[in-house]
């Protein structure tokens, strides 16, 4: 990969684009994927082209850009601060960069770098960090090197000069497997001084902390589970006084049976701020990783998901089962292995079918992960030997992929 002999020596340059005008010409593939940075940096956005994409039509018609539909004249440059030109035809774009030339508008282009005043690099954001790799004329090499250093990135503390130190993040870790965390989840887990983990959270993902961050586990805490999130409560106010950033790292999404809330509203009682990562729930990751999708045109329209900690008609359980039971679509029930004996009984008296399909899916896109298909009848006693934790479907929707679970199960048998 030798240097392009005719690139020439580039100034590189940050550009405050909030409230110019950058016009783009032509309206196709390139134009739909710089004009979202654009958009994002502020920039007032003008497309000319006589026909659009579908992505780029929908921001027109949400007002997110102005987009003239006929073919670029040379005055569309006049009070543009920047030029994106984004057609094919060699001629069209020439017009283009001459017309901007004219108007000393930089001018950038996708069909012929060399022909651009200005060339767009190869980037990756992270929070406050933004990477942006001009690769001497090879637009492979760009995109590599900034590949390389976005890996860098994703597993290192030195994006994270934000979020501020003394704060509470309430972290969705994803149902199980490392991969599912959302970016920016990983980003602060990263950043951490102190992590607080769930018993649920994906451990894999304590592998990236840093040799210096403080694990407290909170599945360790003795006394009872009411003392127990007291106890979390007060070390997440404690370290975040101590001016330490705070990651609370919970399974799936924060505020799903989580008692993120709780965590929230202590958080904020004590003055420490607190900001939510939600994440990837175990309620629709462990149904769409046993290939459930949780609704299906023209057979579930609807979805509950419900916690299934107290059996139905507990004094203190605030579920409806009996309206459950007159569903039609899709519940997933969460915590609900050791009481799926009464749950199933109380669905079934609602009304629901007991042939109605039912599945139990425990440790969710894990390697541990099981799966079994039954019905609403025989699922408590056909998962009776299955650990927690597990995500319990029940509906029409539980069998409405039958063909690829049963190629797999054929292949297992093979
Ligand atoms: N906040 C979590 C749920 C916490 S309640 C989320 O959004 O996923 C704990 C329950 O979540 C468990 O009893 C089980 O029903 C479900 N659960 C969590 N992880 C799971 C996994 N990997 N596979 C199946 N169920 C899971």
């Amino acid at each position: 990969m030798d240097a392009d002999p005719a690139a020439p020596t580039l100034y590189p340059l940050g550009l405050k684009l909030v409230g110019l005008r950058v016009l783009v010409v032509g309206a196709g593939a390139v134009a739909t994927r710089r004009v979202p940075a654009l958009l994002d940096a502020g920039a007032e956005v003008v497309v000319v082209a006589p026909a659009a994409t579908p992505a780029l039509r929908a921001l027109a018609g949400a007002g997110r850009v102005a987009w003239h539909e006929r073919p670029f004249r040379p005055s569309d440059v006049d009070g543009a601060w920047l030029v994106q030109v984004a057609v094919d035809d060699p001629v069209a774009a020439d017009e283009v960069s001459a017309a901007a030339r004219e108007r000393r508008v930089f001018c950038v282009r996708a069909d012929d770098r060399h022909a651009a005043s200005a060339w767009t690099p190869a980037v990756t954001r992270h929070g406050p960090v933004t990477v942006a790799v001009l690769g001497g004329g090879d637009p492979k090499r760009s995109v590599a090197v900034r590949d390389g250093i976005r890996e860098h990135l994703m597993a290192s503390h030195e994006t994270a000069a934000e979020p501020a130190r003394g704060t509470v993040a309430l972290v969705g870790g994803g149902p199980g497997d490392p991969e599912l965390i959302t970016v920016r989840g990983r980003r602060l887990l990263a950043a951490a001084d102190v992590v607080v983990v769930d018993r649920l959270a994906p451990g894999l993902l304590l592998d990236e902390m840093g040799p210096d961050t403080e694990l407290v586990d909170a599945s360790k805490i003795p006394y009872g589970p009411a003392r127990a999130q007291e106890e979390i409560n007060a070390i997440l106010v404690d370290r975040a006084k101590r001016g330490r950033f705070v990651v609370r790292l919970k399974g799936g999404d924060p505020y799903l049976f989580g008692r993120g809330g709780e965590e929230a509203l202590a958080c904020a009682a004590a003055g420490v701020p607190v900001t939510v990562v939600p994440g990837v729930t175990s309620a629709l990751a462990a149904p769409a990783a046993a290939d459930i999708p949780v609704t299906h045109r023209g057979v579930a329209h609807e979805l509950v998901v419900v916690s299934g900690h107290l059996p139905p008609g507990h004094p203190d359980s605030l579920v409806d089962w009996a309206a459950l039971g007159r569903l039609n679509g899709t519940v997933c029930v969460l915590m609900g292995l050791k009481n799926l004996p009464r749950i199933a009984a109380a669905l079934i008296d609602g009304g629901r079918p007991p042939t109605s399909p039912a599945a139990v899916v425990a440790e969710a896109t894990t390697k541990e992960q099981r799966v079994v298909r039954a019905t609403l009848r025989t699922v408590a006693a056909a998962a009776a030997d299955v650990p927690p934790p597990a995500v319990v479907v029940i509906g029409d929707v539980v069998s409405v992929l039958a063909a690829l679970f049963e190629e797999e199960s054929a292949a297992d048998q093979a």
